[in-house]
C-alpha cells in the first residue's frame, strides 16, 4: 500500500527533496528537530527495518547518508537513526533514517 512517503517520491506531495538516487529519495523533514534534519526514504516500500530483508546490498542507505552529510556540510558530526516500530517512535510505515545535525547532540537519545 503507497505510504506518504511513496507520494512524496512520486511527487505527488511536495518536499524539499535536497537528494536521489535509483535507491533512495532524501527531503527536509517538515518538523524538524535540528538546523539540519532530513529523510532518507528508500524507493521500495519497506515497512520498517525489521522487514529489510537478509539479503541484498543495503549500503544504499549508509552510503546516502554520508553523501547527504557532506553536501549539507556537517563537519561537526551528525546523526542516523531508525524508529523501528510505535513505542520507538515510528510514525511512516515506510522505512527512512533521520539525518539530524547542526547542533550538538545529545546522549543517550530519549
Ligand atoms: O520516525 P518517524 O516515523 O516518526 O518519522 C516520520 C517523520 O516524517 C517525522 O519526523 C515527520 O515530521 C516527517 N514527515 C515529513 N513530511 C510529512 C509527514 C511527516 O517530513 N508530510
Amino acid at each position: 500500500m503507497p505510504t506518504l512517503f511513496t507520494k512524496i517520491i512520486q511527487r505527488e506531495i511536495p518536499a524539499n527533496i535536497v537528494y536521489e538516487d535509483e535507491h533512495v529519495v532524501a527531503f527536509r523533514d517538515i518538523d524538524p528537530k535540528a538546523p539540519t534534519h532530513i529523510l532518507i526514504v528508500p524507493r521500495s516500500e519497506i515497512p520498517g527495518l525489521a522487514d529489510l530483508p537478509e539479503t541484498g546490498d543495503h549500503m544504499y542507505l549508509l552510503n546516502a547518508a554520508k553523501k547527504i552529510a557532506e553536501q549539507e556540510g556537517l563537519t561537526e558530526g551528525y546523526r542516523l537513526v531508525i524508529n523501528q516500530g510505535e513505542s520507538a517512535g515510528q510514525s511512516v510505515p515506510h522505512l527512512h533514517a533521520h539525518l539530524i545535525g547542526g547542533r550538538p547532540l545529545g546522549w543517550p537519545p530519549g
